[in-house]
């Protein structure tokens, strides 16, 4: 989608994550002089396949796989300092040079030991199925003011003390929340210690970066994470995330105004998958819900759990692509459905006995909602070989023109499966 007229192009996803955003940002970043990430913390979870190797980038934008790239982490993220380090190791070790490729926000907030210790103690209580990463909790301080920022880390002395209270904060939360872990102040402030001189030198203004690159009409990415039902305002709340997936976020979280936006694609699985608990509408029954798991090898990437899965909710996707803006879609997983003879597609709700076809905004009222579904002819048919839309059987071709319909987006991409040149683009 990088064109003449696009040159500021964010990737979201418009399902419940895991739609393969990794994959789109990757094909796409070959095209992108700067990739951005811009919410989300160390839970992205973007599997990437190159040849045989794969990798799994959970903080680090998955554009830094492609060597004339930069990569930035922008304000609006939340960094697990330990988690960066050691996927910027683990690249350098496998000769993805790093240096001079990756800045990080100076206003980006960090995730300490103490935030994963809360996670824990408040998942017991509320059971939302985080990631455990103290992700949550460090948004939970940013809003209330409680944060510590990785220019923070420049006056090492007044962060010192910040950290006195801090963690004295933390350990009267996890006393209140029934937990028997407390954090420790001398681990925390040996943390700071080491982490300062190794990500000062990388700190920067993002902002001021993605701004100037903008206005050099250089083209720049914007890869989201999560997915659009799991936006913190948009999403399934409470079941969702800390932060604003959507792609109004990529503006506050890269730093720069929403007019320098110019386009915005939709990253949809061909089917529907969830993980945690949640209302997930089209849910499809045990035993073809086994089948899109095996095929789709649909198990998180960071977590190894096996992931929920339906059909494809047209309900759910139009609403992502008003909420986002969307420009296009990409259709991910096509090839998993390859076996199917035939494929149920969600395309309106009932709710209580009348017809319903937005999203409501209560969490109970979507866990009632019965979804009509169209049953469409399956291809029975590998579509992993297609390269060309022609290239894809006549049963395809029409699922996804029904999708397309169904959606209000047109589709400009359609992967059909794991590798790099597994894609067409429309
Ligand atoms: P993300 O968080 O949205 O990037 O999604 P993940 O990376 O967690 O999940 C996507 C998974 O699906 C990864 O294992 C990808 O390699 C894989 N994947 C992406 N696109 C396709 C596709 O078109 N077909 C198949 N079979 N797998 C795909």
């Amino acid at each position: 989608m990088f064109d003449s007229g696009t040159t500021c192009l964010v990737v979201v996803g418009a399902q419940w994550g895991d739609e393969g955003k990794g994959k789109l940002v990757d094909v796409l970043a070959e095209r992108a002089d700067l990739v951005v990430r811009y919410q989300g913390g160390a839970n992205a979870g973007h599997t990437v396949v190159i040849g045989d190797s794969q990798f799994i980038l959970r903080q680090i934008p998955s554009g830094i796989l492609h060597p004339r790239v930069t990569c930035i982490i922008g304000n609006g993220v939340v960094l697990d300092p330990e988690t960066f380090f050691t996927e910027l190791d683990a690249l350098d070790a496998r000769g993805i040079g790093t240096a001079g490729r990756i800045y990080v926000s100076d206003r980006a907030h960090l995730v300490l030991p103490y935030h994963k210790l809360l996670d824990a103690a408040s998942e017991k209580s509320q059971a939302i199925g985080t990631t455990g990463r103290g992700i949550g909790p460090a948004y939970e301080a940013k809003t209330g003011r409680r944060g510590i920022r990785v220019g923070d880390l420049r006056q090492l002395d007044c962060t010192r003390r910040l950290l006195v209270e801090r963690v004295d904060f933390a350990n009267r939360m996890l006393e209140l929340l029934g937990s028997a872990e407390r954090a420790s102040l001398e681990e925390h402030l040996a943390l700071l210690e080491r982490l300062a001189p190794r990500l000062l030198p990388i700190s920067a203004d993002t902002g001021l970066l993605v701004y100037r690159a903008v206005a050099a009409r250089r083209r720049v990415l914007l890869e989201g994470a999560q997915g659009a039902l799991l936006d913190v305002d948009h999403g399934t709340y409470p079941y969702v995330t800390s932060s604003n997936t959507t792609a109004g976020g990529a503006s506050v979280g890269a730093g720069i105004g929403p007019t320098a936006i110019d386009g915005v694609l939709g990253v949809v699985k061909a089917y529907t998958t969830r993980v945690g608990n949640g209302p997930l509408p089209t849910e499809a029954p045990e035993d073809e819900a086994a089948q899109l798991r095996e095929l789709g090898g649909e198990f998180g990437a960071v977590t190894g759990r096996p992931r929920r899965c339906g059909w494809f909710d047209a309900t759910v996707v139009r609403y992502a692509v008003r909420v986002n803006g969307l420009t296009g879609l990409a259709v991910t997983k096509l090839d998993v459905l390859d076996t199917f003879a035939e494929i149920p597609v969600g395309t309106s709700y009932q709710l209580d006995g009348a017809s319903c076809d937005e999203l409501p905004a209560e969490v109970d009222a979507l866990s009632r909602v019965r979804p009509s579904f169209e049953v469409l002819d399956g291809w029975r048919a590998s579509t992993a070989g297609a390269r060309r839309l022609a290239d894809l059987p006549r049963a395809a071709r029409v699922y996804l023109d029904r999708l397309e319909a169904l959606s209000g987006a047109p589709i400009r991409y359609i992967s059909v499966g794991t590798r790099r040149d597994q894609i067409i683009e429309v």
